[in-house]
């Protein structure tokens, strides 16, 4: 794979996020439209949270060190998490105290990725998962993020249902993503110091490819398994590892026998 990934500690990540605060301003995707032009770059801080609400409460702690404020991105009807246990609301909670917003990362299921759906039906799913995750957090969802976004989507208008799509054109003129692990760009911290490609950048930090020891994709996949699937049955196991291959098809834990 080309790409760069061989530095995901919280050491680089602070690293990254200490060059950002110094060098851009950061702005939540629900204030971007009322911005007036500053003399700084802009830039957007967003997480999808795939996997794990645990990691994403960690790096919102940390940017909220560095005075950052970011988007996180928080599915409703993921295996991985029960976003309405008792533990998870709390995590959400505490993310919005650390003046984070939270997005809807919305997920089609393979069965329905297959179908050829229209935009109408999912602005229809999407207010539903939208109204389901405000019981938690409160206040509307103003912002959503596609989970491995299909080609029908990819070319929709910056608003779906007066919500901001964070992946649309406008908003991805410049984007950095650590993706599958990998920074597909080469190394990050080098993009975020002068001279800049555009005066907005889009940054996708994945909280699962993050801790405080870098780990390699398949590792980091292979660790969070046997954490969550130690107390598990077989069958449950099976279940849970298909899953997850089926969240990040891309990334194959380390000893994945689902191909
Ligand atoms: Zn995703």
């Amino acid at each position: 794979m080309t790409g760069w990934s061989e530095n995901f500690s919280y050491k680089y990540l602070k690293l990254l996020l200490e060059t950002v605060k110094n060098n851009f301003i950061d702005v939540k995707f629900t204030e971007y439209t009322g911005l007036k032009k500053i003399n700084k770059p802009m830039i957007l801080l967003r997480h999808d949270v795939d996997v794990s609400l645990d990691h994403a409460l960690n790096i919102a702690a940390i940017e909220n060190n560095f005075g950052l404020k970011a988007t996180y991105y928080i599915k409703v009807n993921s295996g991985l998490y029960d976003v309405f246990s008792k533990k998870n609301t709390a995590i959400i909670k505490n993310i919005l105290d650390y003046n984070h917003d939270i997005g809807l990362h919305f997920v089609l299921c393979d069965k329905l990725r297959k179908e050829s759906l229209s935009t109408a039906h999912i602005s229809n799913m999407i207010d539903e998962d939208c109204f389901k995750l405000k019981q938690i957090t409160k206040i509307p969802i103003k912002t959503i993020s596609f989970h491995r976004p299909l080609s029908q989507f990819r070319d929709l208008p910056l608003f779906i249902n007066n919500r901001i799509r964070a992946f649309s054109s406008e908003l991805t003129e410049w984007y950095l993503s650590d993706s599958r692990c990998c920074w597909r760009e080469g190394e990050p911290l080098p993009k975020f110091t002068p001279p800049f490609e555009k005066s907005m950048l889009q940054l996708l930090i994945h909280p699962i490819w993050w801790s405080e020891k870098h780990l390699s994709g398949p590792d980091r996949l292979q660790i969070f398994f046997l954490n969550k699937t130690i107390k598990l049955t077989d069958q449950q196991t099976l279940h849970f590892d298909q899953i997850l291959s089926e969240t990040i098809p891309s990334v194959k834990r380390t000893n994945a026998k689902i191909i």
